[in-house]
């Protein structure tokens, strides 16, 4: 018999405990996120590295690997499989001959937040919730919103007064119900507890619910498939909850049970911003979680998460593939945004040119040689950014003498 997924239990990825797939369930009894778990043997049966290649190019020719068990559910917005390109005109600038950029920026809603949510709600529409609430930086609100109303369901949003424009735009013009709140994303998600408590709406906040992260797995999943099966030496991933990473980690876990990748893992590498940086100074004290950041501040707001949730795995990634975490400063970042469309062409989003202007220090540092071949995830399209950007070309008003 087949099956459209081989999801077979949820574990916690903190005590171990399992808990079976068909309830709408949040964290694990002690806390911990729960992680989805596959029939790996069954799996490995029906799929094939092979059988992938005539499939849709978007991110639903995974579903055996992802959650949803009826393909009925699914909710798409055409997750397309996102393109890799290489820099070699910055990479060369930065001493890399190698460097590849994944661009996210691509996606629905314009960043790889997409992933999360068309997975996430197709789940939340298969276990028949009635509403969701997200706590958002922004990125994850606007994506949440959208697939939300694919999908014809309700959704609430609370985000950080100071939060970008753009996507708090994107989730009120989506429909969503939008609230703004004198604080961080900490404080957003201890609202949207509070609000659920009340109108039994489904709390997707990051690792709240298990599902959006079978998303975001998509990206290492594609990354695995787009190298070959054989895996760059180095990622680079901007962090702010570390979804991103924990998910790339999980595939790359996932493909390495079907022995479809084998070898060391590529070494992983947090980018952070100096004003919001816990994971990079828990790193650097070789401690296995972090102490809550005080006033983040960054103009990558993506990455103003001041305690990441998962901040235990991301740690023991970093240890394990023998990573490395690093800052870099707002005027870095700037610097390099405006570098990489210059020389590139190439909109990336402040969060993507942190992690560009981080594997550039790197090489400085001598931690990546010349020839290694690097990825770095461009998490969203800088065009969302662009009325913030640092505008250097030349802008003349044409008058008749100037002609
Ligand atoms: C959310 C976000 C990030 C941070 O990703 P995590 O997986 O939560 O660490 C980075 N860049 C952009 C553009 C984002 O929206
Ligand atoms: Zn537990």
């Amino acid at each position: 018999m087949e099956f459209f997924s081989y999801l077979h239990h949820l574990v916690c990825s903190s005590c171990q405990m399992k808990y079976p797939i068909d309830d709408v369930i949040e964290t694990c009894r002690c806390g911990a996120p729960l992680l989805a778990e596959y029939n790996y043997d069954s799996l490995n049966q029906r799929l094939t590295k092979k059988s992938l290649q005539d499939r849709p190019q978007t991110l639903w020719r995974y579903h055996e690997m992802l959650p949803v068990l009826d393909p009925e559910n699914v909710v798409s917005l055409d997750e397309h499989m996102t393109g890799l390109l290489p820099m070699n005109r910055f990479g060369t600038r930065h001493g890399l001959s190698n460097l590849v950029v994944k661009n996210e920026g691509t996606l629905p809603s314009g960043t790889f937040k997409a992933r999360g949510s068309a997975v996430g709600i197709s789940k939340a529409k298969e276990l028949g919730v009635k509403g969701i609430a997200i706590p958002t930086n922004g990125n994850a609100g606007a994506a949440w919103a959208l697939y939300a109303a694919r999908a014809g369901m309700p959704a609430i949003v609370v985000m950080p007064e100071l939060a970008p424009r753009v996507p708090m735009t994107e989730c009120q013009v989506s429909g969503a119900d939008v609230f703004l709140i004198d604080g961080t994303i900490r404080d957003a998600g201890t609202a949207v507890s509070q609000m659920v408590k009340k109108n039994q709406f489904y709390n997707v906040s990051t690792f709240n619910e298990p599902y959006r992260l079978e998303g975001k797995k998509t990206m290492g999943l594609e990354i695995a498939e787009q190298f070959q099966w054989s895996l760059p030496d180095v990622i680079v991933y901007p962090t702010g909850g570390g979804a991103g990473i924990i998910g790339i980690y999980k595939a790359f876990r996932e493909l390495r049970e079907l022995g479809w990748i084998e070898g060391p893992l590529p070494r992983l590498v947090v980018v952070q911003s100096v004003g919001c940086s816990p994971l990079v100074r828990a790193f650097h004290n070789k401690e296995r979680t972090t102490v809550e950041w005080d006033n983040p501040e960054t103009v990558a707001f993506g990455m103003r998460v001041p305690k990441p949730l998962g901040d235990f795995m991301i740690l023991d990634y970093l240890y394990e593939t023998n990573g490395t975490a690093l800052t870099v400063t707002d005027a870095e970042i700037l610097k390099a945004q405006n570098q990489v469309v210059r020389l590139e062409g190439l909109h990336v989003c402040p969060e993507g040119a942190a992690a560009l202007a981080g594997i550039a220090k790197l090489r400085e540092q001598d931690w990546v040689h010349a020839d290694e071949r690097v990825l770095v995830i461009n998490t969203g399209s800088g065009l969302k950014y662009i009325d913030e950007a640092v505008a250097e070309g030349k802008l003349t008003h044409l008058t008749k003498d100037v002609i």
